[in-house]
C-alpha cells in the first residue's frame, strides 16, 4: 500500500513544481524530501502551493530596483 495521505493535483504549468492542495501538505512533503532552506509558498499562477523559492518575485524586485 502507498502512504498517499497527500492530495498531489499534478505539476505547476508556470513553474513546472509539483502542486499541493494545501499548505499543509506542502509542507509535509518539505519534510520528507531535502526541503533545506525551501519555503512552502502559494502560487498565484496556478493557485496551488509549491516548495522552493519565489524566484519570480525577486527578479521583478530586482528589475525595479536597477530601473530605480
Ligand atoms: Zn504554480
Amino acid at each position: 500500500m502507498s502512504a498517499s495521505l497527500v492530495t498531489h493535483v499534478g505539476y505547476c504549468r508556470a513553474t513546472g513544481k509539483r502542486k499541493f492542495a494545501t499548505k499543509r501538505d506542502a509542507r509535509i512533503i518539505r519534510r520528507r524530501t531535502a526541503g533545506h532552506g525551501l519555503s512552502v509558498y502559494h502560487c498565484t499562477a496556478c493557485e496551488y502551493w509549491h516548495i522552493g523559492h519565489h524566484g519570480d518575485l525577486s527578479r521583478d524586485e530586482h528589475r525595479q530596483r536597477r530601473s530605480a
